[in-house]
């Protein structure tokens, strides 16, 4: 996985726009779709659901340069609370819809699809992607970066993902000898930007007695 490493401040931002920009070369139509996920206009309700953000798009590929040409799902928000359903991942939910996008074509893969997540995939979906034949994975914040923070839903403080530590969807893939690509770190400040106000980090986890 690319990721820009940490550093002084001005070089990390120098180095945060040089690792966007190449991915923004290699992925034409990255950065719409990707801001998109991180709008405010998006159905998003921070007290209620973990805000996670995930679409799957397809690509046309010419040489090294994948165009980003379709949304094969809707934009979806996580909606584990509203449905009482614990699999309801945005990103699984995501790859769902775009299934069914594909009775179009009279087939079920997305051997030609890019899974779009403002947060790096748990277990769950990324099988679930490798699954379908996806391409490659593109998220914003990994699951290192939100180890320990808490984010305030339905009225309690919960972790934010319950991968345990280590876990990386790059590393899970390739104990599954996929080729796959997975690329990290894409506008994860402003995807943090938007989830901080809504962060506890020092807090004890206080289980939602809301959720049966
Ligand atoms: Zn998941």
């Amino acid at each position: 996985m690319q990721e820009y490493l940490p550093g002084i401040e001005l070089s990390l931002e120098l180095a945060k726009r040089q690792y966007e920009s190449e991915l923004e070369s290699k992925f034409l139509d990255l950065r719409p779709r990707f801001e998109r996920l991180t709008s405010e206009e998006l159905p998003y309700p921070p007290l209620t659901e973990m805000p996670i953000t995930a679409i799957v798009v397809l690509f046309k590929k010419v040489d090294e340069t994948y165009e980003l040409i379709l949304n094969e799902s809707p934009y979806i928000t996580n909606t584990v609370n509203q449905t009482r359903n614990s699999l309801n991942h945005a990103e699984k939910v995501a790859i769902e819809k775009a299934q069914k996008n594909r009775l179009r074509f009279q087939r079920k893969h997305l051997s030609d699809c890019i899974l779009l997540t403002t947060v790096e995939p748990c277990a769950m979906c990324t099988e679930a992607f490798l699954h379908v034949g996806g391409k490659g994975i593109i998220f914003g914040l990994s699951q290192k970066d939100l180890r320990g923070k808490y984010i305030f839903v339905n009225g309690v403080y919960k972790p934010f993902r319950t991968e345990p530590e280590g876990y990386s969807a790059e590393k899970f893939l390739q104990e599954r000898n996929s080729n796959m690509f997975v690329h990290g770190g894409y506008m994860k400040e402003e995807i943090w930007k938007r989830m901080e106000p809504f962060t506890y980090l020092d807090g004890e986890y206080i289980e939602d007695k809301n959720i049966l």
